[in-house]
């Protein structure tokens, strides 16, 4: 399913390219986004060459408060990666070796290694019909189990988990909170505040398919408090607190010069804009995408998701039939996630817990199938993809 060209049964004329040649309409498009970037980023290029500075300089520190202000908060903390993020707010939060943090399978990986990388012990505990962390039966499991502190939640796809529940388990057993905010930058719950506003500290992630991407790796740590946010600039930077003073246990984990300039001035100030493209698109998948054989995730009443992905879920045994057709129709899909982070033989010899079933994490994995919903889309091809959806017929083979 990789390959981006295929010679498969293109009915729709809005799919032939410039040329005439078929083209499909691929999960992301780099080559659309590149074509509204270039002259930006070129020209970013060209001054932080000139500025003789590469890490750690201002163009980071203009990044971190564009960003913080874009997300309603008081500090922003560009490191390395998403990944990074999650692992350095842990650290953060003082969380000690072996301590459990609560969250979700239904994940990137990232998620659980992020636990792991902060010397945490993974609590799994399922998600709801939306794919969020259930956070009723982690309420149930924080009752039975007094020594979990800390609770790692992750809006998957854009969407907002439940902001006030979240807030309430966070105060009735005084938790340390982590956000995963990776696909969800932008997204609001429905009292309006910022996902990431709940927990102590929020992560990021700029991987490139991210709806804030860099043109490489980066990440953001955050917060409100200012002594998270200086312990956090500590750890990026070899736990530094002053010149070959290094008073906390540390990583090299810093968002460069050149990602930080790209990331604020060619594509933090599209952002809204972008977003904005996703919503509408979500908006015709949900009214026009009525197929009796794909099951469409609304958001959380009164939320404003940002559609990361747009998941449908079919029956398991109709997946990969599914994913035929609509490469057939020329549309790239994907699958977020296939694999629970409980089924993976990286935790083989890690020590992690499972509280109850994670029977709709195990079904959600089995019958997810993202469409493409990035902003470049053409009404024309989102068109084309509904109706790719609307005339699969698992019953009649392509
Ligand atoms: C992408 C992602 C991460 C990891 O981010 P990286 O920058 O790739 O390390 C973590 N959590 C979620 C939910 C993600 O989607």
């Amino acid at each position: 399913m990789e390959t981006p060209t295929c010679f498969g049964l293109f009915r729709k004329s809005g799919l032939l390219g410039k040329t005439g040649e078929l083209r499909m309409i691929p999960l992301n498009d780099f080559v659309r986004q590149w074509a509204i970037v270039a002259d930006d980023v070129l020209g970013v290029v060209q001054q932080v060459g000139q500025s003789g500075r590469y890490v750690l300089g201002d163009e980071v520190k203009q990044c971190e408060t564009a960003l913080a202000a874009y997300w309603s908060r008081a500090h922003a903390v560009g490191v390395g990666s998403g990944l990074d993020a999650i692992s350095i707010s842990l650290r953060c939060l003082g969380l000690e070796a072996g301590a459990k943090v609560l969250t979700t399978a239904l994940s990137a990986f990232a998620t659980t290694l992020a636990i792991l990388h902060a010397g945490g012990v993974p609590v799994f505990v399922d998600v709801d019909a939306r794919g969020q962390l259930d956070l009723g039966q982690c309420r149930d499991v924080l009752q039975r189990d007094r020594s979990i502190r800390t609770l790692l939640p992750v809006h998957l796809y854009g969407l907002p988990g439940d902001g006030s529940e979240l807030q309430r388990l966070q105060e009735d057993f005084e938790l340390a909170v982590v956000e995963d905010c990776a696909q969800s930058i932008g997204a609001r719950f429905a009292n309006g505040r910022p996902v990431g506003s709940v927990g102590q500290l929020a992560a990021t992630s700029f991987y490139p398919t991210k709806n804030l991407g860099a043109l490489g790796d980066g990440g953001a740590v955050l917060c409100d408090d200012p002594l998270l946010a200086g312990q956090a600039r500590s750890i990026r930077h070899y736990g530094q607190s002053s010149l070959y003073v290094h008073s906390e246990y540390g990583l090299n984990s810093r968002l460069d010069e050149l990602q930080a300039a790209i990331l604020a001035r060619a594509f933090l100030p599209r952002l809204a804009e972008w977003t904005a493209a996703r919503q509408s698109i979500a908006d015709r998948y949900l009214t026009e995408i009525d197929s009796a054989h794909l099951e469409t995730i609304r958001p959380l009443a009164g939320t404003s998701a940002v559609w990361h992905l747009f998941p449908v879920l079919t029956a398991p045994a109709e997946r990969d039939t599914f994913r035929n057709w609509m490469q057939d129709q020329g549309v790239m899909t994907g699958v977020h996630y296939p694999h629970l982070a409980t089924d993976q033989k990286a935790l083989t010899h890690r020590r992690f817990e499972i509280a109850g079933s994670l029977t709709i994490a195990q079904r959600m994995a089995a019958s997810e199938v993202s469409l493409p919903i990035h902003p470049f889309l053409t009404p024309d091809e989102v068109t084309n993809i509904i109706e790719a959806c609307n005339e699969w017929n698992p019953r009649t083979r392509s």
